[in-house]
């Protein structure tokens, strides 16, 4: 029944990622937790405030790669009745299960639930930033709930955290089973460069305020505790170095130092990389056949990818919060290209969060200088909003062009810029799917698929 709902809303055309879920846990709400069961290796949940798309896209790769048949949830559908939507879809009409793990991106605040039903072997935990403060409450909330759904873990059960997110790490406090990524790098790489907002600047075990060694962005760094004397857990797997050039990173781990292709720019990428790492050696992927995976790797649909049209270079970049915004423009800087513009399409619907205030907790005032971007397209429903916050980062009106309508906006930037210029689409979620149906309606995707 689910399924033949799932059919026939695609079919209409509405996407239909969640209404299978919403049938089939009408019939039976224990449906999750029953299928999942069968599964013999089990369910691991991967959460987190940014990249938890990423990592889980990265380590789906990795262990479809070695073998594993993997039910996945593929982009944002990241809520109870998605997961059970994606878990119901995979039976097909079959007895006997077709896969045999379960790797599901799951929201915060779905943790709880998600674990209850499905009691997970591991968890991994990217970050934890400000994202929507509207719908989650403030960010301690978060954290309780991932607390509360490790909670919900077997005994065995495993965590993958960040080491150099304090709150991360501290949910690995007295876990028995807790591994740790994070960076080694030499240099503070953006320190001078961008002014983050820090979300996390006390310690979770004492309260007092929290010194960093070393901070690469935001608040995620080297940081220790005068307080209690609590500091960064050593990271199981570390990245000791990240060459720009030949876009590879070096990994220690256990005293072995892995070379690997990065294909995504960002610091942030750095870390869904490791994190993936991480999470899929731990489920038995052996280190050194990574590197042949990882070089084949696309990434997820929206997180930072480019497709050609009419011979310009289009980057697609999800924005949805301050610091995940702040990481892209890290990437348009370091976009070498002569011209760059940019579209940035602000909606306010659910899945983009109600409240755009967030536009104001993005410097910016100091990145715009050095993003060497010459004009700017204003779309969505909240396109002025975005207009009047780059008029008061002092860009100038003739370079900020607003049109309400994301294609029209699209299609007339391509048609006025001159050959060569590369352009950065900056789409809030449900901006990203008009986006992405307009492209798919023209032919210019490379295969975008929800999944
Ligand atoms: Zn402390």
């Amino acid at each position: 029944m689910a399924r033949l709902a799932g059919f026939f809303s695609r079919l209409s055309g509405r996407g239909g990622s969640s209404l299978p879920g919403v049938v089939a846990r009408k019939l039976d709400p224990q449906v999750l937790s029953k299928l999942i069961t069968r599964l013999p290796h089990g369910t691991i949940l991967v959460t987190g405030t940014n990249g938890k798309t990423t990592t889980a896209a990265l380590t789906a790769f990795l262990l479809r790669n070695h073998g594993y048949r993997l039910v996945h949830n593929r982009a944002g559908a990241n809520l109870i009745l998605g997961l059970t939507a994606t878990v119901v879809q995979v039976e097909k009409w079959r007895i006997v299960p077709r896969a045999d793990m379960a790797l599901l991106e799951t929201d915060e605040a779905s943790m709880p639930r998600a674990a209850l039903e499905t009691h997970p072997t591991a968890i991994a935990v990217t970050n934890f930033f400000r994202d929507q403060l509207d719908r989650y409450g403030e960010l301690s909330t978060t954290v309780d709930m991932v607390q509360r759904a490790i909670l919900q873990m077997d005994d065995g059960g495993q965590l993958i955290l960040n080491a150099d997110d304090p709150q991360v790490a501290y949910l690995g406090e007295g876990h028995p089973h807790a591994v740790y990524f994070g960076l080694g790098l030499a240099e503070n790489i953006r320190a001078t460069r961008f002014q983050d907002t820090l979300d996390a600047r006390f310690c979770p075990r004492c309260g007092e305020p929290l010194y960093y060694w070393m901070r690469y962005y935001a608040h995620l760094g080297d940081y220790y505790c005068v307080g209690c004397g609590w500091r960064r857990p050593n990271p199981d797997w570390t990245v000791a170095d990240w060459n720009k050039d030949q876009n590879t990173i070096s990994v220690d781990h256990n005293g072995h130092r892995l070379r690997l292709p990065i294909t995504m720019p960002g610091i942030y990428n750095v870390y869904n990389q490791v994190a993936a790492i991480a999470l899929a050696a731990q489920l038995g992927v052996e280190p050194s056949t990574m590197g042949e995976s990882l070089s084949r790797f696309e990434p997820a649909f929206g997180r930072m990818e480019s497709v050609i049209m009419h011979g310009h270079r289009v980057w697609l970049a999800l924005v949805k919060n301050p610091v995940g915004f702040t990481q892209v423009l890290e990437a348009v800087a370091d976009d070498t290209g002569q011209q760059k513009w940019a579209l940035v399409i602000i909606n306010d619907r659910y899945a983009d969060g109600t409240d755009v205030s967030w536009l104001w907790d993005v410097d910016f005032e100091a990145l715009a200088p050095t993003l060497g971007l010459e004009q700017w397209w204003v779309s969505g429903i909240r396109a002025f909003d975005m207009a009047v916050r780059l008029k008061y980062a002092g860009i100038a009106d003739e370079r900020v062009h607003v049109v309400r309508d994301p294609s029209t906006a699209l299609e007339q930037m391509i048609n006025q810029s001159p050959p060569g210029v590369s352009v950065w689409v900056m789409p809030t979620y449900t901006a990203l799917l008009e986006v992405r149906k307009h492209l798919t309606q023209h032919h210019f995707t490379r295969h975008f698929r929800e999944g």
